[in-house]
């Protein structure tokens, strides 16, 4: 495997959004194993970016040495052949792929479940507006603002450790891509709170 600062000096790293950044680097500085880029939620936006954008994936990840799958251009990237190979053979779910917690990925599989019944506004929305009220108060924790996935709540301890070891490993050599992931998630917070 290359060294990660080899992969951070490629014109290719270097041309990719932000946001795709922020999840590569947790694998390329190994805060987790597996990491989902859902590069086809590009395309809506822009034909052209979608095509640039994954032009650059694919020479970055060929150079990388990472394993990875690209079924629709949903990427589940892995510095682990055997963790792939799982979650390929559906042993394994995506969120556990990516490390998220199991108190997480227990609470949005029923949170969706509730919300596609009618019941219930839908655990992103849920998530997201509670932070806000907090935010409001200066009660929120401040590495949640990074949150890679969705936590089952503010208060989720296993989020609050599993976000603070994501951000660890990006935050130094990829100040960009940490920022732009906190804006992100604050301007999903600003759209929750203005729509439901
Ligand atoms: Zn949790």
């Amino acid at each position: 495997m290359e060294l990660a600062s080899d992969l951070y000096e490629t014109f290719e790293w270097k041309n990719l959004h932000p946001l795709i950044r922020a999840d590569l680097a947790t694998i390329v500085e190994g805060s987790r194993r597996g990491a989902n880029i859902e590069l086809f939620k590009l395309e809506k936006q822009s034909v052209s970016f979608f095509l640039e954008q994954k032009n650059s994936l694919d020479k970055w990840l060929k150079y990388s040495g990472f394993e990875y799958t690209n079924r629709r251009d949903d990427y589940y990237i892995s510095s682990d052949k055997d963790l792939l190979y799982e979650l390929s053979k559906g042993e394994i779910k995506p969120g556990e792929f990516l490390g998220y917690p199991k108190c997480c990925i227990k609470n949005f599989e029923e949170g969706c479940k509730k919300y596609l019944e009618g019941k219930g506004k839908g655990p992103a929305v849920n998530f997201w507006l509670q932070a806000k009220k907090e935010k409001e108060k200066g009660e929120l924790e401040p590495v949640l603002e990074y949150a890679f996935h969705m936590p089952c709540s503010t208060k989720c301890i296993n989020s609050i450790e599993y976000t603070g070891l994501q951000v660890e490993a990006i935050k130094e050599k990829n100040k960009e891509a940490a920022k732009a992931l906190r804006e992100y998630n604050l301007r999903l917070m600003e759209n929750f709170a203005k729509r439901f």
